[in-house]
């Protein structure tokens, strides 16, 4: 379980500019929260400070009543999928899904099973010796997703993920990323410009503009829905 609390957070980048300004949330163990808002509100800097690859610059940020804003990103239990997928070219399907455990020294017969299990979830099973370059996009936004959940992780953030797929995979996708939400019973946040992914998705929405939050409520509620 991961419920998580976002009290007063700031982010001000080196160069001054402050893209976070007192962010609040609390957030329910298993909630799925959408982040949504024009480009450049500051969505993806957030997400990256839930899973400390940037630093925080002001506020607290709470996972199960834990202070972590100075836990490193490999001692944290969140797994994000990137837009762009982030995968490492030079390894094959197996070894991309692998390497975050293999980072936490998880045992190599442990990280096998794994691998396979999630390979299985994802349709990969036939792909686990190529690498990126020779995959589709939807094959290798699901090697992203596999990669983040061999960790089982209790929070997971989405930044984007479905952008780059065609209209039919995204619905694909969507579909199997409800399930996914279901089986991990993680917490979810994840960001996204697509009303139907919202509104499916979503257990509330975060609105953001220029760094603040505006408002956040339902589906329901935010898109006139009965
Ligand atoms: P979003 O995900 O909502 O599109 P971001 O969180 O990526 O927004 O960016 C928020 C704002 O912070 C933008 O104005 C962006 O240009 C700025 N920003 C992002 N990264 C940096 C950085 N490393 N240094 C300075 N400004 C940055
Ligand atoms: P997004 O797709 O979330 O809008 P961007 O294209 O804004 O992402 O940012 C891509 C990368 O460039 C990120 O790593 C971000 O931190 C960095 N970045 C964005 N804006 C700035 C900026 N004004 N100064 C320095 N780095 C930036």
């Amino acid at each position: 379980m991961a419920n998580l609390s976002l009290k007063g957070i700031q982010k001000i980048y080196p160069n001054g500019f402050q893209a976070v300004k007192d962010f609040n949330l609390e957030i329910e163990d298993q909630e799925f929260i959408i982040f949504v808002g024009p480009s450049g509100c500051g969505k993806s800097t957030t997400l990256r400070m839930i899973a400390g690859l940037e630093d925080i610059s002001g506020g607290t940020l709470e996972i199960d009543g834990k202070v972590m804003n100075d836990v490193e990103p490999k001692d944290r239990d969140i797994a994000m999928v990137f837009q762009n997928y982030a995968l490492y070219p030079h390894m094959t399907v197996y070894d991309n899904m692998a390497f975050g455990l293999k980072l936490r020294k998880v045992p190599k017969d442990e990280i096998d099973k794994k691998v396979k299990e999630a390979a299985k979830i994802l349709d990969l099973e036939k792909l686990l010796d190529r690498k990126p370059k020779a995959l589709s996009g939807g094959q290798r936004q699901r090697v992203a997703m596999g990669r983040a959940i061999v960790r089982n992780p209790k929070v997971f953030l989405m930044d984007e993920p479905l952008s780059n797929l065609d209209a039919k995979l995204r619905v694909q996708m969507r579909i199997e990323i409800a399930k996914l939400h279901n089986n991990l019973k993680a917490t979810m946040i994840y960001v996204t410009h697509d009303q139907t992914e919202a509104m499916t998705l979503g257990t509330r929405i975060v609105v953001m503009k220029d760094g603040v939050v505006q408002q956040v409520d339902s589906p329901q509620k935010l898109y006139n829905e009965p």
